[in-house]
């Protein structure tokens, strides 16, 4: 939402309610002239400003939880465009209609606020401090969970003000605020209880005044009868321009004392931290209780601190929302090779002794079964899938198919694919994987069906970055398919099954398959089933589908058609209708990677950004 709110020309930013009158009663358009700007008080959120009658009025309009926009009590809306449209039409409360949009001056930006040039450097240190990531992980990690980190960091960038002072008493702030320079409206703020309660403490006439932040059932923080913030930065920018209740503005930040300064921010299992991610999502604040989450990764803290007794498999998540597991892929076993860790021996093989296998299967296919194990490294234990291929000595293609595709996973890296542990040889040949325990994506949504569109693309976005690398990497994978990505967490896909891929030649980047073989039609671009020529671009047409079957929540494409009316469907220029209820921009997406002829199809450079861009948009 943020960038297509910037491009409009009556978006203003970041500007105080004060500037917005100025604005306005300047460009003298008349009554019903109106413009845009950012909330300073609610995270996503906005104002409408409008002139009528010489005076002007503001309206919040509010980020719903979900994803809809609204001016308290009224009519929901997707956007803020379709809130203003809607009150140029109807006045349904608003004092008058909205008529004219009082544009920014000419080479006016919509102002950036204060938060947004901190907010780069914070993110990026708070990932490498959180999961100790760097490289490639870390830029990964970056852009696949912008909108949950820029939320997080909102709500906790005041770990790093000067004036935010941690859980100190009453008694204790006072003498900070009375030492070094006495200036009138000197402030603080402490950290009253873990459950979000605040004071803002703050000089007067040389005595300390102290007001309490409350949270509500909301998760807003506000001092009694006050405007209401997501944030203590917001609460303090605001009340750092005017008194609005106080006994006066906000002037001089106290600062820590030495030693105190530049602490690290709250590890990401702290209660207070958790509890202010889910505000800033718009949950309600509720008591935490733990839910165990498949390859739940230790944070570096909990890796270093001894006293830390978290089971490593659980994260906190707020007992309303118990099982939608809102953990990030970082804090899992399975974003990072094993092998990232200089201290565990990389290896092709697995050695049997260190390997076991549990009861029950999670998969199987004509080569065998799919087991869930436990494989004994050097200095941890992971949860693994192992393949084990059926004795079948008059087979020996399985066996082969099977050393090919263990070929092709072990040269490659990537948060967003299933990495291989290693080859087994023992009873049986087996190959053992990182374990995705939720699950093929087809699966899941058919039965979750509560499954959000922004949860759908957060994942679809998962599996284009994921396939951005496989093309990178000159690999084809030829069956690209919802069946084919499976689930870490709800919010963490991987793509598998490279039993048809292919390496190929970075001069020709694409494979020619010999013949037609037992292949997924559906899936595949015309150029695959006419010349049998397989390249990233036709994985491209693969993912097209893929992302119907995900919208469509796990319906099988083409459904009730053979292979070969799919085809002449295809040739003659018809394609799946969009699924019900498809956000429009993601079916002008699959309608692109159904491109026709393969030079005019996108590859995947340009496929993962116009979904992050949409995913950013909803998300954010
Ligand atoms: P495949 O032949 O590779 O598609 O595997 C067959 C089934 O086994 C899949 O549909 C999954 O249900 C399960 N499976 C395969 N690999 C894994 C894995 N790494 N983690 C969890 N389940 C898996």
């Amino acid at each position: 939402m943020a960038d297509s709110v910037n491009a409009l020309p009556f978006f203003y930013g970041n500007i105080t309610r004060e500037e917005a009158e100025d604005y306005l009663k300047q460009a003298g358009v008349g009554n019903g002239s109106y413009l845009l700007r950012q909330s300073r008080n609610y995270l996503g959120g906005f104002a409408l400003s409008v002139l009528h009658s010489g005076r002007c009025y503001h309206y919040t309009i509010e980020r719903e939880p979900n994803e809809t926009y609204a001016i308290a009590g009224g009519k929901s809306h997707r956007s803020p465009v379709d809130v203003i449209d809607y009150h140029s039409q109807e006045m349904d409360g608003l004092v008058c209609l909205l008529k004219k949009p009082c544009n920014r001056p000419k080479n006016m930006q919509p102002k950036v606020g204060p938060f947004e040039d901190l907010k780069e450097k914070l993110i990026r240190e708070y990932v490498k401090q959180t999961w100790n990531l760097q490289g490639a992980a870390l830029e990964q990690a970056i852009i696949s969970q912008r909108p949950q980190l820029e939320k997080l960091i909102a709500t906790t960038a005041h770990e790093r003000m000067p004036w935010f002072h941690g859980t100190i008493t009453r008694e204790d702030s006072e003498p900070r605020l009375q030492n070094g320079s006495r200036t009138n409206g000197k402030f603080l703020i402490r950290q009253r209880d873990l459950n979000g309660s605040y004071a803002l403490c703050l000089l007067h006439e040389g005595q300390v005044m102290h007001y309490r932040i409350d949270r509500d059932r909301m998760g807003k923080l506000s001092i009694p009868d006050g405007k209401k913030f997501d944030t203590l930065w917001q609460l303090v920018e605001h009340y750092s321009y005017k008194p609005d209740g106080l006994l006066r503005v906000l002037t001089e930040p106290c600062p820590r004392p030495d030693g105190e300064i530049g602490r690290p921010l709250l590890p990401r299992d702290h209660p207070g931290l958790s509890s202010a991610l889910q505000n800033a999502a718009g949950g309600i604040l509720s008591r935490l209780k733990t839910v165990p989450i498949p390859g739940r990764k230790k944070s570096r803290e909990s890796r270093h601190n001894t006293t830390d007794n978290l089971n490593p498999y659980e994260t906190r998540v707020p007992s309303n929302q118990a099982g939608s597991k809102e953990a990030m892929p970082m804090d899992t076993e399975v974003y990072e090779s094993p092998y990232a860790d200089p201290d565990e021996l990389r290896s092709s093989t697995v050695d049997r002794n260190q390997l076991f296998l549990e009861d029950g299967e999670l998969g199987s296919g004509n080569f065998g079964t799919v087991m869930k194990g436990i494989y004994k490294m050097r200095k941890t234990e992971k949860p693994v899938a192992v393949k084990i291929l059926k004795n079948d000595d008059n087979n020996p293609s399985v066996r082969e198919e099977m050393l090919r595709e263990a070929n092709v996973m072990q040269q490659l890296d990537n948060p967003y694919i299933v990495r291989m542990i290693g080859i087994c040889e023992a009873e049986n040949l087996m190959l053992v994987m990182e374990l995705a325990e939720l699950g093929p994506l087809n699966k899941f949504l058919q039965k979750n069906k509560q499954t959000t569109i922004k949860n759908i693309t957060e994942l679809v976005h998962q599996v284009s970055m994921g396939m951005k690398y496989l093309e990178e990497h000159n690999f084809v994978h030829r069956d690209l398919a919802a069946r084919n990505v499976l689930l870490v967490t709800q919010h963490y896909a991987k793509i598998s099954d490279f039993g048809l891929s292919k390496a190929v030649a970075e001069e020709q980047n694409y494979y020619k398959a010999k013949g037609h073989g037992k292949w997924p039609v559906k899936w595949y671009a015309p150029e695959c089933i006419n010349y049998f020529k397989f390249s990233s671009k036709s994985d491209v047409w693969s993912f097209g589908v893929l992302m119907w079957e995900a919208y469509s929540y796990g319906q099988k494409p083409y459904k009730g058609m053979k292979g070969n009316d799919v085809m002449q469907m295809i040739e003659s220029g018809k394609r799946m209708d969009a699924p019900m209820n498809c956000p429009p921009e993601m079916y002008d997406l699959m309608r692109t990677c159904w491109t026709y002829k393969a030079d005019e199809r996108p590859g995947f450079t340009i496929v993962e950004p116009r979904l992050r861009e949409y995913y950013y948009d909803i998300a954010q």
